[in-house]
């Protein structure tokens, strides 16, 4: 990973092959995409304060010990917008002091033994994609701050092909995890955004949720049972269906985000590669429109993996990303844009593109078409087919790209998300638009946001929002007056503050409004009961 953006050194985003995104920022930001504004600081320029770890622990952390100043950098922070702008910047905060890389359980039991006899402070590391600043040690920590990276731990150990459960460890990263559960037949079905840069580990210590969540489950669903090394020895949960035990253990460590313990192992629900796997794009003539569709499809039988509906902002902006257009492509989309306007009377301003996932055997994905078509049509929706979902399954793991390039352009852009009952979507979904369109209102910047809805669920759906701004002044307090907007507004209109970003410390500040006060009481007994050092990742989530 770079130590100052996302992904790998050789991949970027670019304009070059996107005629409509130019204009398209140009519009609504005011952005040049041929300038280039800014780039991250030089690695030779930083400054790396030379780490403090003494002689003995050094010794009690084995051979994998590394002060190497490129390591330490790397395992500094996670990828939120603020991790990214002071790492760009060079203001590199509380950096570990060292990291370690364990092969197995018994080491990360004798690193966490290490930790606390030393009074050090231990933070686990999965693939360091964390968008709530869970990742950064505390400013002011004088203790020697140890960053364990699970990446060493990235096995499948055993498939039970009867109780269709895997066992995994938790240093796994998507791509390894699925590479060695696919070449047995089978899958875990969970693919977050963040899926090739992000672990098992990490998904279970934030309460990850990825794209085919509406068939899969979130990572809650699917995980099983634990191994978790915490203070006062290993904590091992079972792998049975359900179970009375009284309040659940395994719930107390989703989430837990490295304060309860080092996560090595777990059990996870893993079901067969479908015979067949599509995502079909629908368009919706209105935003309201949409959101019923996709209620009534969680409503119905169908049961797809993906329901997904971008607001008429984000229908543009997807439309402006898309690559050069053949002759054929420009005829298509024109006699496509006739039809809609003629012929089914479609505002294009306020128009909606939706993906829904199918998967399974050929007669089971032939019905859940035929139901979810009669759905759509119900609201005015019509299928275009194929190629637009095909071409998002490509390109999703390639956005999250897009924010380096806007950075070195000169604007910010993030995302914030929230779930809530389906009744309050509307409501939630108009407060967040009026909350951040205020604030670039108050601060006098250009701003753009944009929604979908993803995760759908029995009661309830994820709102995703995405916003971008281009900064007058000091840049990091004009994002937190947007950003603040719009979680205060979660949290006023009866949303949750974060579907699945986890709290870290960008969210902690609304915890007690979500969870009430005693919530937070019960969460910091559990925190100081089973780490009363306060040596596991303090300062997060509370
Ligand atoms: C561009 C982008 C897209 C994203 N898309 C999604 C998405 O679609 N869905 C989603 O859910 N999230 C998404 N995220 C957020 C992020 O990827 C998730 O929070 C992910 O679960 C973090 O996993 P990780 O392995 O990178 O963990 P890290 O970032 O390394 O760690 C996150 C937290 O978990 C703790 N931790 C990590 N491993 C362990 C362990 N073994 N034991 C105990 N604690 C541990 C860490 O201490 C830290 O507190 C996205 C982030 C970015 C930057």
């Amino acid at each position: 990973m770079r130590w100052w953006g996302w992904g790998h050194d050789g991949v970027s985003f670019t304009h070059a092959d996107k005629p409509e995104l130019g204009p398209f920022l140009r519009r609504h930001l005011g952005l040049d995409v041929a300038r280039v504004a800014s780039r991250p600081v030089a690695f030779e320029d930083l400054h790396v304060p030379a780490p403090s770890l003494p002689a003995g622990l050094a010794e009690a952390l084995g051979a994998t010990a590394s002060t190497d100043p490129l390591d330490r950098v790397v395992h500094a922070r996670g990828k939120s917008l603020r991790d990214l702008v002071r790492h760009r910047r060079g203001e590199l905060g509380r950096l570990p002091d060292v990291v370690v890389r364990p092969a197995g359980e018994d080491e990360v039991a004798a690193i966490m033994r290490a930790a606390l006899e030393a009074d050090a402070v231990l933070i686990p590391f999965g693939g360091g994609t964390s968008i709530s600043g869970s990742l950064e040690a505390r400013p002011e920590e004088r203790r020697t701050v140890i960053s364990l990276d699970l990446s060493r731990l990235s096995r499948v150990l055993a498939v039970d092909d009867v109780s269709r459960l895997a066992t995994v460890q938790a240093g796994a990263l998507g791509p390894d995890l699925e590479r060695q559960l696919n070449a047995q037949g089978w899958t875990l079905g969970h693919f977050p955004d963040s899926f090739a840069h992000s672990t098992l580990g990490g998904w279970i210590a934030t309460r990850s949720s990825g794209m085919q969540s509406d068939r899969y489950g979130d990572i809650g669903d699917l995980t099983r049972a634990l191994r978790v090394v915490t203070p006062s020895g290993l904590l091992v949960t079972r792998p049975v269906p359900s179970t009375s035990t009284g309040p659940s253990v395994r719930e107390m460590v989703l989430g837990s985000e490295g304060r309860l313990g080092v996560i090595t192992e777990a059990t996870l629900h893993v079901r067969r590669v479908p015979q067949q796997r599509t995502i079909l794009g629908y368009l919706f003539p209105s935003w309201d429109a949409g959101l019923a569709a996709m209620r009534d499809i969680a409503a119905s039988e169908a049961g797809v993996s993906v329901s997904r509906v971008s607001d008429a902002g984000e229908t543009q902006f997807s439309f402006a990303t898309r690559k050069r257009p053949t002759i054929l492509d420009r005829l298509k989309s024109k006699a496509l844009t006739t039809y809609l306007q003629r012929r089914r009377g479609f505002d294009l301003e306020a128009m909606c593109l939706s993906f829904i996932g199918y998967e399974g055997g050929r007669r089971h994905v032939a019905a859940q078409r035929k139901l979810v078509g009669r759905i759509a049509g119900r609201h005015g929706g019509i299928c275009i087919g194929s190629s637009p979902g095909a071409l998002y399954d490509q390109k999703k793991f390639d956005t999250p790209y897009i924010r380096d390039f806007l950075l070195d352009r000169g604007a910010l852009a993030d995302v914030s998300e929230t779930a809530a009952p389906w009744s309050r979507l509307s409501a939630v979904y108009d407060a967040v638009m009026a909350a951040a369109r205020g604030a670039f209102d108050e601060l006098g910047v250009r701003g753009y946001i944009m929604c979908h809805l993803s995760h759908s669920y029995h009661a309830g759906a994820c709102l995703y929002f995405t916003f971008a701004l281009m900064p007058t002044g000091d840049e990091l307090a004009q994002y937190d007056r947007v950003k603040s907007a719009i979680q205060q507004a979660f949290i006023d209109s009866g949303a949750t503050l974060s579907h699945h970003h986890a709290v870290g410390t960008e969210h902690a500040e609304w915890l007690e409004a979500d969870i009430s006060p005693p919530g937070v009481a019960m969460l910091r007994a559990l925190f100081t009961g089973t780490d009363p050092g306060a040596n596991l990742n303090p300062g997060k989530i509370v």
